[in-house]
């Protein structure tokens, strides 16, 4: 019994999980939206048959993508995150306590409205007293925003569709101006595998506004070839210069201090899209 999904990862290489049930399929005014029960990884949220997350591995992804920036800010207060609408990336930014407001801009209600339903363990936190959700295209607004924030995590689709402006220089310009003078951003950007170009790309365009641009990596299986990276722009806090008095005990599983420095050693070919 069940059907098979394959994500076509490249024009010739695929991953493909086993479906036991659609809870939901719809297109979006923004994109084609499956919520799906798979055999291996729980419940599954696909945009545009593109594995977004899942209730077994989602943790490495939004706890690497919310701790590393948060640990190397001093003291974060304000926080944005662009995108992340099925709250993963949220439920962690709440673990710091020094987080008064987290925001979080999605421009599609309908993947909060279905992650709430279908994965309440990664989208539990959406609707905490810290938190303000507005489904409004990131893009504007970072471009309405003024030294706003302490840490932006941009957590988004990749460049196709609502997310394309999202991967600009343009945008990442916008950030550094919605950001406070110490503040720092982070992005998803893709795999070295697949979308190499991209990777190299982004990372000169924040290199050129950033004084601190560091690459880092962590191993999430059910995303394209299973080594991710995220792109961190910094004013002034270096993510390899935290002080040991810094981290605080959180509940986690895949984030740890040593691992906050050990992500950013690259393997060779990474860390040639830095040069
Ligand atoms: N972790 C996933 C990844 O790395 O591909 C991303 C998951 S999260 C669900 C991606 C979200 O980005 C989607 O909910 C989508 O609606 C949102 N998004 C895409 N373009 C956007 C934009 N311009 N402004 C705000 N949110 C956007």
């Amino acid at each position: 019994m069940g059907i098979w999904f394959t994500e076509k990862q490249t024009e010739n290489f695929g991953i493909t999980a086993k479906i036991n049930k659609t809870h939901h399929s719809e297109e979006t005014d923004f994109q084609k939206l499956d919520m799906v029960e798979t055999a291996e990884w729980g419940n599954m949220l696909l945009l545009d048959d593109m594995v977004m997350t899942s209730e077994k591995d989602e943790f490495v992804y939004h706890e690497m993508l919310a701790h590393v920036p948060l640990f190397t800010h001093p003291n974060p207060k304000e926080v944005l995150v662009v995108g992340g609408g099925d709250g993963g990336v949220i439920r962690e930014v709440l673990k710091h306590r020094s987080v008064q407001k987290a925001v979080l801009v999605d421009i599609d209600g309908k993947v909060i409205e279905y992650s709430k339903k279908y994965l309440p363990t990664i989208a539990g936190s959406l609707d905490h007293p810290r938190v303000e959700v507005r489904v409004a295209d990131g893009f504007m607004h970072i471009a309405e925003s003024q030294k706003a924030y302490d840490v932006i995590m941009v957590d988004s689709t990749e460049p196709v569709g609502p997310a394309v402006n999202l991967f600009t220089k343009g945008f990442y310009d916008g950030i550094s101006k919605a950001l406070k003078d110490d503040g720092i951003f982070v992005a998803q950007t893709d795999n070295p595998w697949f979308k190499a170009d991209l990777i190299q790309q982004v990372f000169q365009d924040v290199k050129e506004i950033f004084p601190v641009t560091r690459l880092y990596t962590a191993n999430i299986p059910t995303y394209p070839s299973g080594l991710w990276t995220f792109t961190l722009g910094s004013k002034i806090h270096d993510p390899l210069k935290v002080k040991e008095d810094r981290f605080f005990e959180l509940e986690t599983k895949y984030y740890t201090a040593p691992l906050h420095q050990a992500c950013f050693v690259l393997p060779k070919f990474v860390e040639d899209l830095t040069k």
